[in-house]
């Protein structure tokens, strides 16, 4: 085990150890698997980096163990943690307060804990915003975003950070069908104004279909990847290149593999494409802000990511 990966039943025998470290740990990603995460060595190159003395740590607990182990960590007066798979979910039913758009995602990726109380955030989709700024100089409000994998998790957030900027269009794709659909019509009500499309034309969802897609991605400026496929370095295109064409932006979350098919694609056909490591810094440099109240270093924080991964 490494330093900085510990299990949830070390953490709860004793949780003084922790705290009582030189430097101290006070903050901590918490998930299940969690060994993967980039989370400690960016957070921590970010306290190093600010001369702030306190230390990150991956928490590796299971669903059943969550709970505790954040009321422990409230109650040891831990300044925050970062909460992954699977618990983000569960993060929301354990704060006393949820930040709007956490509540609206129905997950929080970022708990705060000040005088024993839990507040929560998530800053999925603020760091996407961040990403798509940096990435392609433009607003995610401005585009015109056709997303795939809407049905899953940073779907979910991705989609419901297009509605809170109202951006131009959104199209949500989905293998299962039934939940886009279901996103575009909790979404679509956000999309009303004045504007010369109605909510049903700016935001909709589509089957996964060729020529489904070929209609809609001629209205787009951004396609946005957020589903799973590309994380193995065997996977296909989560789109090909004969769907895609020179004037589109393409964003890729997947951030395991530095260019995933569908960038080598976008590429092929003279596309910008970008892959998710920006969306990675961004939201985590947002939960260090949320933190210490203060700008996150970050360019210590993306040398850490551009680093290759030691699980590479
Ligand atoms: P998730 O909740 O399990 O959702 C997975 C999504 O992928 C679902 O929409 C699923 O569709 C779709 N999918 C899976 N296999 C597919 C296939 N063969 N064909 C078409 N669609 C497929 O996972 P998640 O947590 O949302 O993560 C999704 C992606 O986001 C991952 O690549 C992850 O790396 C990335 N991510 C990036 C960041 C970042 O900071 N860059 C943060 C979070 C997540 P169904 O609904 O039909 O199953």
């Amino acid at each position: 085990m490494s330093d900085q990966l510990v299990t949830a039943q070390n953490f709860l025998a004793h949780p003084e150890v922790l705290t009582t470290a030189s430097p101290p740990v006070r903050l901590a990603v918490l998930g299940d698997p969690v060994a993967h995460s980039r989370s400690p060595a960016m957070h921590n190159a970010a306290l190093a980096a600010l001369g702030l003395e306190f230390r990150y740590v991956a928490i590796h607990a299971s669903a059943e163990e969550f709970p505790t182990v954040v009321q422990t960590m409230a109650r040891a007066g831990w300044i925050g943690a970062n909460v992954t798979i699977p618990h983000k979910y569960a993060a929301a039913t354990v704060c006393s307060t949820v930040e709007p758009y956490a509540k609206m995602v129905g997950a929080v990726n970022t708990l705060v804990f000040e005088s024993g109380e839990i507040s929560g955030f998530n800053t999925d989709g603020p760091g996407l915003v961040r990403a798509i700024r940096e990435e392609f100089y433009v607003d995610l409000r401005d585009l015109r975003v056709l997303l795939l994998g809407a049905g899953g998790g940073a779907g979910r957030a991705i989609a419901c950070q297009c509605a809170l900027e109202a951006c131009e269009r959104l199209v949500l794709v989905n293998r299962t069908f039934e939940k886009a659909r279901a996103l575009a019509q909790e979404l679509a009500p956000r999309f009303r104004s004045d504007r010369l499309l109605g909510p049903s034309d700016r935001c909709l969802a589509i089957p996964w279909e060729t020529n489904a897609l070929r209609e809609q991605i001629a209205q787009s400026d951004l396609i946005i990847n957020a589903t799973s496929i590309g994380m193995k370095r065997t996977d296909p295109p989560a789109l090909t290149g004969n769907l895609l064409t020179p004037n589109l932006l393409i964003y890729d979350t997947v951030y395991s593999t530095a260019r995933t098919r569908l960038l080598e694609e976008a590429q092929s056909v003279g596309a910008r494409g970008a892959n998710g490591l920006s969306m990675l810094l961004h939201q985590g440099a947002l939960s260090f802000e949320i933190w210490f109240n203060r700008s996150a270093p970050l360019e210590a924080m993306r040398k850490v990511l551009l680093a290759p991964s030691p699980a590479a």
